[in-house]
């Protein structure tokens, strides 16, 4: 068994990247002038309510161009349920306070199924990011 980090869960414990929707988008910033459900024109967002910041950033992240998921919200989540938050870098695991510089994360299993094999990268992002 292995044994714990001292801060997060042991890896035995620790989350599988496929539950948490953890993804390395190339050159991605993970906030909402990158996501998919952003529509700036109205500064919302088609599923997270109320108005939406192109900096700020949530769990539900989508990579790709803005409006893709159409041009009106459905209003679907709130900012808490969303766990939308001010990103003013960028949301990255690189600026998480769960993130291991050496390629290790406090909360998901690196060595599970998912992008990049047997590393947590800096450059990638989940639902569980909280600023440091
Ligand atoms: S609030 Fe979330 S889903 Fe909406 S645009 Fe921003 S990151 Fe995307
Ligand atoms: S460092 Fe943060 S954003 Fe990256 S996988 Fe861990 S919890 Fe998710």
């Amino acid at each position: 068994m292995s044994s714990g980090d001292g801060r997060g869960l042991t890896s035995v414990d620790k989350l599988p990247k496929s539950s948490v929707l953890y993804l390395h988008a190339s050159g991605a910033r993970y906030d909402c002038q990158d996501c998919a459900g952003f529509i700036p024109e109205s500064q919302a967002c088609a599923i997270v309510q109320g108005k939406i910041l192109p900096g700020d950033s949530c769990g539900y992240f989508m990579p790709g161009p803005p409006c893709s998921l159409g041009d009106q919200s459905l209003d679907v989540l709130s900012k808490l349920e969303a766990g939308y938050a001010s990103a003013v870098e960028g949301a990255s695991c690189k600026r998480c306070e769960y993130f291991s510089p050496e390629g290790d994360c406090h909360l998901v299993d690196k060595n599970s199924a998912g992008d990049d094999p047997d590393e947590i990268c800096g450059d990638a992002c989940c639902v569980l990011w909280e600023g440091k």
